[in-house]
């Protein structure tokens, strides 16, 4: 696997900008404690990932139904798939902001690799530039206000 392609969904999300991914890469003590105590009912040190593509043992989600039927296709995103967009997917995307679908579709237009540049510049704070995940709606480093 190319490292590249570490960070890019079957699905179409960007790992760079998950909750997860975010507060694993950039160990925000803070956030890992809530997120252990109060969501996910584990230690803080059980919440790592290392992007969808990375060693299985690190997945947040090593059993995800999207991924699995990708590679039981024997593609690498869903974009490849003739029922692109299932209902499945559809109705994942739709919790998801509607990146999944739309990721996949800009993914398909420029290539991974473009896209993969495009996702790097936009999940970044406007005003420190730390990298950001969709879900914060202020930034974890400077508190500016995120508008995604
Ligand atoms: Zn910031």
């Amino acid at each position: 696997m190319r490292t590249e392609l570490v960070l890019a969904g079957a699905c179409g999300l960007y790992c760079g900008a998950c909750g997860i991914y975010r507060m694993y890469r950039d160990q925000d003590v803070e956030r890992l404690q809530y997120n252990a105590e109060e969501v996910f009912h584990c230690r803080p040190e059980q919440i790592r990932c290392e992007g969808c593509r990375g060693p299985e043992e690190y997945r947040w989600s090593p059993r995800c139904a999207i991924a699995g039927c990708v590679a039981e296709r024997g593609h690498t995103f869903c974009f490849e798939c003739a029922q692109f967009a299932c209902e499945d997917l559809a109705a994942f995307s739709a919790d998801r902001l509607d990146l999944p679908i739309s990721n996949l579709r800009r993914m398909a237009e420029v290539g991974l690799e473009a896209w993969l540049a495009e996702q790097e510049v936009r999940w970044r704070c406007p005003a420190c530039h730390h990298p950001v995940d969709i879900y914060s709606r202020a930034c974890r480093t400077c508190g500016a206000e995120l508008t995604h």
